[in-house]
Parts: C-alpha cells; structure tokens; sequence
C-alpha cells in the first residue's frame, strides 16, 4: 500500500465539522470592523525576507529563529509572513495609501516554526486591524473597545486587559540602560536567552515566558517611570478614556510585546481559560515603522487576535450549526438522473437563496433515500419517471413524520422557503 502522507507537524486542518464556529467568529468580526469603518487588505502570504528583517526586529525570536524562509529560484530570498502589520504597512507605502488615515483590517493564515502545543501552532490565523495616520490617544482606545465589544458579541466573559506605555525612543533609550544596569547587576540569574539579549536587545527580557525569569522580571525597573511629558500624557488619556467606557483594565509596566517596532501603547487580552497560551488579542502603537520601511512619518496602531485561541474558547458555549439544507434531490429511472441536474438548476434560478443539494452516483431509490436523510436536509426531492412526465416533483419531510406531498415544479421552490420560516430553528 501506498506510504500515507499527514499534514505538517502544527499545521492543522479544519474540518466541515468544526467550521460552523470559525464562520461565525470570522463573520461577526467582518461585520464588527465594517460597522466600525475599517476597510480590508488582502496580502501576499509570501513577502521579502526582508520586510520582516527590518520591522519585527533582528533580535527577535520570529526572525532569529521561527521564520519560514527560503531562497527562490532567482536567489531572492522569501518568507511565509509570520504576521500581518509589516505587509499591510508595505502595501500601504507601495500604493500611496498613506496620504489620509486610514482604517484598515485583514485576517489569515500565519506561520511560525514554535514548539507546537495547545494554542500554538506553527500555521495559525489572526484577524488584525491596522490604523495609519492618526496619532491621538482616541484611536488607541477605539481599537481596544471594538475588541470589547466582540468579545460581547461573541458572548464571551472572564477576559483581562492589560496595558502599558513604551514610551517614546528617547524614553525608551533611557530605560533601556537604566534595565540593564539592573540585569547586569543578577547576571547570574539570567537564563542563556536574556544573557544574549542582555548585550543586543534588553527590553526583550521582559518578554520572557521562562518562569525561572519572572521574580527577576517583576522586580525590574518600571517604563512608567521613564516616559517623557507627551507620551505620559497620551498613556493617562488613554487609561481616562477606557475608565469613561466602562473598561477594566490593569497597567502592567512589564508588558513589551514580542516585536520591535512598537512604542507608547501596548495591549493584550487574557484569558485563563486556556492554560500558558492565555494572550487571545494582542496590538499597539508603531509609529516608527512606516518610514522605517521606506515612507513617509505617519502614526500608526493596531491589534491582532489568534483565532485558534479564539474558537478554542468558544467550545464551552454551544456550536454554531451550518444553516440546514433546504433539499435533497432524489432521483430514480434513467431519465429522471439524467434529468435531475437541469431540472436542480431550474430550481435554483428561482432562488439564489436555495439550499439544494442534487444527489449524483445513481443507485436504488432507498440508498438515494438513506443519504438524503443523512443530509440534514428538511426535505426529500423526490423524482420519478413518472413525476417528471408530469412536470411535478415529490416532496417528503425528513424530519418529521409528515406525510409526502406533491408539487408541480413552478412551486417547489416556494414551498421549500416558505416551509424555512415556519421553522423556529431558521
Ligand atoms: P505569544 O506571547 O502567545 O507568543 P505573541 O506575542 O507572539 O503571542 P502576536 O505576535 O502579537 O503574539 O500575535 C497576536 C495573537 O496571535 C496572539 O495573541 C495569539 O492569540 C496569536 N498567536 C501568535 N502566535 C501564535 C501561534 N504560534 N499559534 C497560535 N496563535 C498564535
Ligand atoms: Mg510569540
């Protein structure tokens, strides 16, 4: 027999069974960013190696060591975008979208090469939004409560905020040497990773998932204490503006988020529910990385969710079925199948919004009749050679023990739909 071949080690499928839940997760958000004005960006899911080089960070764990990248055939070197901010900014800058604000969003496939475990997979989606070119503290928080606000309409309690403020560069340079006399000074305590990230990139540290690392990390000097006037100012205006909204929040002056190029706010939502792989939505400010990549100086914020976190959350509450069929076409004789297929057209000129499904591969009338049920469809087309001399079709509820019926076939269609609203489960 055949060697059988399985997916990527992290890379998951999703099978129909499970995509009633990312549908709904996935529309809900679509239509919340629509409602609030974003617009979407679609992106390549392959972009120059370096564009993430220059964003993320070259002391990052993405670049250092979770990448997917390869040489092409021309010698150009690629990567499977481990994340959505840097294509969106290159899009942006490359099609002048910058010259008024603009509120964009995109959502999925990332990659990653993590060590795989629940909630971390080395192909995983994100719903993102990105804002370019306003500045203020207000569109900060916009961004935080239109992630509250999913949340609510996914029906989901128990989530924490967390914020922090980076700073502005030259706040930051002043923290960074005030965080490295501290960690110079226990060198000892630091695991081989911050040792290495003692001399290139510090504030890294903070970010640390080792749990020997975290009594070191708590008692470290505080950004809050570094922030210059304005940056000050635009992190209490924030924290104002979430307390006006009715936002529960906490300052973690520890929060640094895994990528560079962010300044002033950070965010993250948390949950418990969902053991080490707690962060659910994570964004901030990035005002810097527009002409970093080659624009102009435009401000910059954002956020992106994990949806497989998400979805992994929303087990506990009840799935989301697929709408039902309306219909499944049975068909028996010769010359009914091959008539079936045109005739199921016919039906579906009449409306766009039938669910029909026309049973193909032939067979007995009772096997036909076996998969119509098992279809979960409401009803059992039924046609005969009898039924199509008369230009009529059998009907023949599935769920219930209704007795079959007959239509001619003008008014199939609307018995189907009108049959739906009668249904309170529609
Ligand atoms: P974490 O701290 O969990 O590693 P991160 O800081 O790397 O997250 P971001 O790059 O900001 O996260 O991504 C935003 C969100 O995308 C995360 O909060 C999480 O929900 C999701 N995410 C990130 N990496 C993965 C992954 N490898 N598998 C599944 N989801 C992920
Ligand atoms: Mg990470």
């Amino acid at each position: 027999m055949a060697k059988i071949l399985r997916a990527i080690r992290g890379m998951h499928d999703l099978l129909p069974e499970q995509m009633g839940r990312w549908h709904w997760v996935e529309d809900s958000a679509r239509r919340l960013l629509e409602s609030y004005g974003y617009e979407e960006i679609r992106t390549p899911l392959l972009e120059p190696t370096e564009l993430f080089q220059r964003s993320i960070g070259e002391v990052t764990d993405i670049v250092e060591k979770e990448m997917y990248s390869f040489q092409d055939r021309n010698g150009e070197l690629l990567s499977l975008r481990p994340e959505g901010t840097a294509s969106c900014v290159r899009a942006a800058i490359e099609h002048n979208l910058l010259d008024r604000p603009q509120r964009l969003w995109y959502r999925g496939p990332m990659f990653r090469r993590e060590r795989p475990q629940k909630g971390r997979y080395r192909q995983f989606h994100q719903i993102g939004a990105e804002v370019f070119g306003l500045a203020g503290p207000d569109i900060d928080q916009e961004l935080i409560l239109l992630t509250h606000r999913l949340w609510k309409i996914l029906g989901l309690s128990g989530l924490r905020l967390a914020i922090n403020s980076l700073g502005d560069a030259e706040d930051r340079h002043r923290y960074r040497e005030a965080l490295v006399q501290y960690l110079e000074a226990r060198q000892d305590m630091l695991d081989e990773d911050s040792r290495r990230r003692l001399a290139t990139n510090p504030l890294r540290i903070l970010d640390s998932k080792n749990p020997d690392m975290q009594a070191l990390i708590a008692e470290a000097p505080s950004i809050l204490d570094f922030l210059g006037k304005e940056a000050q100012e635009h992190f209490s205006q924030l924290c104002e503006g979430l307390g006006n909204a009715g936002i529960a929040f906490r300052v973690n002056p520890r929060l640094v988020r895994g990528l560079d190029y962010y300044n002033r706010t950070v965010f993250e939502w948390i949950t418990d529910a969902l053991g080490a792989q707690g962060t659910l939505c994570a964004g901030g400010r990035y005002d810097g990385l527009v002409e970093q990549l080659g624009g102009r100086s435009v401000p910059a914020v954002g956020f992106a969710l994990g949806l497989e976190r998400l979805v992994a959350l929303l087990e506990s509450l009840p799935a989301q079925a697929a709408p039902a069929l309306d219909a499944y076409l049975v068909a028996v004789g010769e010359r009914a199948q091959a008539a079936a297929l045109v005739l199921a057209e016919q039906l579906r000129d009449q409306s766009p919004d039938l669910r029909l499904c026309c049973h193909c591969g032939g067979g007995s009338f009772k096997s036909q009749f076996k998969k119509a049920d098992r279809s979960g469809a409401r009803y059992a087309l039924i046609l005969g050679e009898e039924e199509l001399e008369r230009g009529v079709m059998g009907i023949k509820p599935l769920r219930d023990q209704g007795p079959q019926i007959e239509k001619p076939l003008a008014s199939v269609v609307d018995f189907l739909l009108a049959a739906r609203t009668a249904d309170p489960t529609e």
